[in-house]
């Protein structure tokens, strides 16, 4: 029987993201997990119900990563990037970062902060590299200054495109 639709595994640490189709899935049940080549049994140790539509993931599982083996790692602040994982998201985007404007920081007496928020539903299925490329692709429109603004796709001395991501992203794959 069918019970849950597995979004994502994360085979380091045995953790599955899934959409429960058929209740109840219980702590202690042995449930068999298929994938493409593959097939196994796990006992489920413990269960996390998503309620929310978006959550904050672990922060930058793969932004920590990236950052200090590229260029971002003179300017960009890790600990002021918040990762979330939107659900249900509309649109066709995998991920988008979002500004944090000055009189907003003035405002609310804080720093600058981005949210770089991937959309599960298109994200979570891309390849580790193709993940890797969207990360990039985001932080690229992190500014020298790290004000909290945003480069646009085109700008002066700047162009976010399927090129320029790919020189990251090489320049990142020799780097590991
Ligand atoms: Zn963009």
């Amino acid at each position: 029987m069918k019970i849950a639709k597995v979004i994502h595994y994360y085979d380091k640490i045995g953790v599955a993201v899934v959409e429960v189709l058929k209740q109840p899935l219980k702590v202690g049940d042995t449930i068999k997990i298929s994938g493409h080549d593959n097939e196994f049994n796990q006992t489920v140790s413990s269960l996390q119900i998503e309620h929310a539509q978006v959550k904050e993931i672990a922060k930058g599982e793969i932004v920590r990563e990236l950052v200090p083996k590229l260029p971002f790692g003179t300017y960009v602040k890790v600990n002021q990037i918040v990762c979330m994982r939107s659900f249900k998201a509309t649109g066709r985007a995998r991920a988008r970062i979002w500004s944090f404007p000055r009189i907003w920081q003035v405002a609310l007496k804080l720093p600058p902060y981005y949210v770089i928020e991937v959309l599960s539903g298109h994200f979570d299925h891309l390849s580790d590299d193709d993940k890797t490329r969207v990360l990039i692709h985001e932080l690229m429109h992190i500014p020298k200054n790290f004000s909290g603004a945003l480069i646009p796709h085109r700008g002066l001395h700047k162009r976010i495109s399927h090129g320029t991501v790919e020189t990251l992203f090489r320049l990142y794959t020799s780097n590991i």
